[in-house]
């Protein structure tokens, strides 16, 4: 039975890179960070969420954090009821691969860490994996999340036609790869990104999914969103009305439904790592 993970990024409203500057700003003419859009976004998932039973995995940014719970404390009852993982402090790119100012290793883990605490501190739970904002990994971060007794790390695109496998960095911390689709030039993530702005329609979207189904040894189906899609169109620098975002939510439900009828099994990235014996 093939296993999927539903991931769902919890940043700030679509995070842009800002050249020599650690924090990211959200896409914007005043290129300050906000918030709107993934709250509105986090309800309205949240709603279809509850409804259908579905445990995912949240990776977590702290800062996004604290204004969603200023905004609605209720909401947080969402991402508890989920698996929590950590996006970053103020969605740094750690690398510096966009910003050209890559961070020194201890900074990583001060970062890091004040996350951690952040996260676990309105949570109540301690973050069991890291995804790198922008995908942005270094070469030291493996060791830093392991020092931090983080389980895993997924923030590495694997090429192939079958569900990725997770397998162990040097430092003994598993990473579970993000599936990339080899379609000729352009390759395909399994971000629903491209479902919500019209660039791949609905049924291109579940012929990959059929190929991964097909070809599945055991490895994890990893489909990924961020709340603020459901409520923002980047090409049209659009916030989204309500009927909207309801269709952005129901695009996803279709899938998870597709993917139900399938029969494959979905569940949190560590569950499925305890559920394959990969002792977390
Ligand atoms: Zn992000």
């Amino acid at each position: 039975m093939p296993y999927v993970a539903l991931t769902i990024d919890l940043d700030r409203d679509y995070p842009v890179p800002v050249s020599g500057t650690l924090k990211a700003a959200s896409y914007s003419p005043e290129c300050k960070p906000s918030f709107t859009c993934t709250i509105r976004g986090l309800k309205a998932l949240s709603n279809m969420l509850e409804e259908i039973s579905l445990k995912v995995t949240f990776f977590v940014e702290a800062r996004a954090l604290q204004h969603i719970c200023a905004h609605d404390e209720a909401l947080l009852g969402v991402v508890t009821k989920n698996e929590v993982g950590c996006h970053g402090l103020d969605h740094e790119d750690l690398a510096g691969k966009y910003t050209g100012v890559p961070i020194p290793p201890l900074q990583q883990l001060a970062l890091i860490r004040k996350a951690t605490e952040i996260i676990s501190e309105i949570t109540g739970l301690k973050p069991v994996g890291f995804r790198a904002p922008y995908l942005s990994t270094t070469p030291n971060l493996g060791e830093i999340l392991r020092s931090l007794d983080y389980k895993y790390d997924s923030s590495i695109y694997s090429e192939s036609f079958k569900p990725p496998h997770p397998y162990l960095l040097g430092c003994k911390l598993f990473e579970v790869p993000l599936p990339l689709y080899p379609l000729n030039e352009r390759k395909a993530t399994l971000y629903t990104w491209t479902l919500h702005e019209g660039k791949r329609s609905f049924d291109e979207f579940k012929h990959i999914l059929d190929t991964y189904i097909a070809n599945d040894d055991g490895g994890l189906l990893m489909i990924s969103t961020h709340a603020w899609h459901f409520a923002y169109r980047i090409s049209s620098n659009l916030k989204l009305s309500p009927r909207q975002v309801q269709e952005n939510v129901s695009l996803l439900y279709r899938l998870i439904a597709y993917l139900e009828d399938k029969g494959v099994s979905f569940l949190p990235i560590g569950e499925y790592l305890k559920k394959t014996n990969r002792n977390i």
